[in-house]
C-alpha cells in the first residue's frame, strides 16, 4: 500500500515538474488579469462582477468537495502567475489558506469571510447580508487592480446587490407562511445561515465540514423524527449519495428535494454557468414544496 502511495506521489510530483517547466517557457499571455480562486462560491461572484474584464480560474474542480480538497501541484503554478487569488476562509478550506501563504509578494490575496465570522459557520454566503459583503470585497479589489474596468465592474456590482435584495425580500415572503418549520438535511450542515432568519430549524446528518463518517445511530434518528413530525420531505445535497437518500425516503414515505449549497457544483451546473442567484431561487423552490408553503 505503501509502495503505491510512493509511487502515486511520485508521479504526481514528476508531472507537477514538467507542467511548471511548461508553464515557466509557456506563461499564460499577459491580456487580462489572472485571477485564482478556491472554489465556486468566489468564482461565481467574481465572474459575475467582473464579467469578461479578468480571467478567473478555479482550483476546486467541479464535483469536489472544499472542506477537505488537497490541490494538486498545477494549482502552484496557477497561483504563481495570478495577480490575485480569491478565497473563502480558512475555516472552510484549510488547504487555500496553506496555498495563500506561499504566492507571490506582489499577488493580492483576499480572505472573502475573514471579518465574517466563519468560526460560527464557515458557510458564510448562505446569508444574504454577508453575501452582499463578500461581493463588496471582491468589487473594491477589481477597482484596485484594474481602474480602467470601473465602470463595468460597478455596473455589475449594483446588479448582484439588487439581485441580493430581491433573494432577501422573495425568501422572506416565501417562507412566511408554511406547514411545516423543520429541514431534515441527509447532507451537511450548510444551510443554517440561509434558514436561521426564517426560524426554520434545520437537523443535518453531517457536521458543518463532512468530517467524520455519519453514523447508523444518527440517521435511524432521523428517520424517527421525520415519522414523528410526519414532514413530507427530506433535503439532500449533490455531495451525497443518491442511494442514501432514497433509502430514507422510502423508509419515511417522503419526497427528495435538492438544496445546492453552492461550495459544491456539478459538472453540469458549473458548464451551465449557473450564478448564485440561480441556485438560491432553486434553493427557495425545494424550501416552498418541502416545507408546504403558501
Ligand atoms: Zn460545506
Amino acid at each position: 500500500m505503501r509502495k503505491i502511495y510512493l509511487l502515486v506521489l511520485g508521479i504526481l510530483l514528476i508531472g507537477g515538474l514538467i507542467y511548471w517547466d511548461a508553464r515557466q517557457k509557456n506563461p499564460p499571455p499577459r491580456g487580462r488579469l489572472q485571477v485564482v480562486v478556491s472554489g465556486y462560491v468566489p468564482y461565481t461572484i467574481v465572474k459575475q462582477i467582473a464579467g469578461e474584464t479578468v480571467s478567473v480560474r478555479m482550483l476546486l474542480p467541479p464535483g469536489a468537495e472544499p472542506h477537505s480538497f488537497e490541490p494538486t501541484p498545477g494549482a502552484l503554478v496557477d497561483l504563481h502567475h495570478a495577480d490575485a487569488f480569491i478565497y473563502v476562509s480558512h475555516d472552510l478550506e484549510p488547504w487555500a489558506a496553506d496555498l495563500a501563504k506561499v504566492t507571490d509578494a506582489q499577488t493580492h490575496v483576499l480572505e472573502l469571510g475573514n471579518s465574517l465570522h466563519p468560526e460560527e459557520d464557515p458557510h458564510v454566503w448562505m446569508n444574504f447580508k454577508k453575501a452582499r459583503l463578500m461581493g463588496y470585497q471582491v468589487t473594491a479589489l477589481l477597482a484596485e487592480m484594474a481602474p480602467e474596468s470601473r465602470k463595468e465592474t460597478d455596473q455589475n456590482w449594483f446588479v448582484f446587490e439588487k439581485q441580493l435584495d430581491q433573494l432577501e425580500y422573495d425568501f422572506a415572503q416565501g417562507l412566511s407562511n408554511c406547514r411545516y418549520h423543520e429541514v431534515v438535511h441527509i447532507g451537511h450542515l450548510a444551510f443554517g445561515g440561509l434558514l436561521s432568519p426564517y426560524g426554520i430549524k434545520l437537523t443535518a446528518l453531517s457536521g458543518s465540514s463532512h468530517e467524520g463518517e455519519h453514523s447508523a445511530k444518527k440517521l435511524v434518528r432521523l428517520v424517527m423524527q421525520m415519522k414523528a413530525r410526519k414532514l413530507p420531505a427530506i433535503f439532500t445535497e449533490e455531495s451525497v449519495s443518491a442511494r442514501l437518500a432514497q433509502t430514507v425516503a422510502a423508509e419515511t414515505g417522503t419526497e427528495i428535494l435538492p438544496l445546492y449549497s453552492i461550495e459544491h457544483i456539478s459538472k453540469r451546473d458549473f458548464e451551465n454557468h449557473l450564478s448564485y442567484d440561480a441556485l438560491m431561487r432553486r434553493n427557495l423552490d425545494s424550501l416552498k414544496r418541502g416545507l408546504v408553503c403558501r
